[in-house]
């Protein structure tokens, strides 16, 4: 049987590793990169090696930052007496397009999933507990899967033993959707329909 290239291979294993990459895909982005001029090539590995060297997590909330503490943290004009608690760090561009919540974020990392071996301490929790305050108000918006569910229960029961008032995002939300992926109107919608748990 014919063989690619090694070279060819080579990229195209790595490319198959990524998220939502099948092997097919991989392929077709080898050849895209194999047919593509100099400049957009090195242009493409430097943004690669790039983004792990200049870019980290915000040490409050964890959200991609170039400096220690994130801009949002930053911002005395957010109101630091409300947090969306998100799976991952990309669920705060989408809340952030919204243009409907003030407040602060904290990135728990990951749902509970005993079934993957996920638990409590695996996700970033104890940061987020050191952040509670008597009286604030916690949004968990962790996506609305069985994982979310389970998570957010969890959640609501040791945040509300620190004084926390608890919310969730309104139901309605399409089960096994990805907040990341939700249209703006929607996600305002649900921060807006909030209920307490
Ligand atoms: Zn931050």
């Amino acid at each position: 049987m014919l063989q690619y290239p090694e070279p060819a291979n080579k990229l195209i294993d790595q490319l198959s590793l990524l998220p939502g990459i099948g092997r097919k895909t991989a392929q077709r982005l080898a050849f895209h990169i194999l047919k593509s001029d100099d400049v957009y090539i090195r242009n493409l590995s430097d943004a690669i090696n790039n983004i792990k060297k200049n870019i980290l997590f915000c040490d409050k909330c964890g959200i991609m930052s170039v400096e220690n503490i994130c801009h949002i943290c930053k911002d005395i004009d957010r109101a630091d007496d409300i947090i969306c608690v998100v799976e991952q760090p990309q669920d705060i561009y989408a809340f952030e397009k919204t243009n409907s919540f003030k407040g602060e974020y904290h990135v728990i990392g990951g749902v509970l999933s005993p079934l993957d071996g996920v638990g409590p301490d695996d996700l970033n929790l104890e940061k987020l507990y050191k952040r509670v305050k008597v009286g604030m108000e916690i949004i968990i918006a962790t996506n609305p899967s069985i994982e979310g569910d389970t998570t957010s229960l969890y959640l609501a029961k040791m945040l509300e033993k620190l004084g926390a008032k608890v919310t969730r995002l309104a139901r309605g939300l399409p089960v096994g959707g990805d907040l990341e992926y939700m249209d703006e109107l929607t996600l305002a919608r649900a921060i807006e329909g909030r209920t307490e748990i």
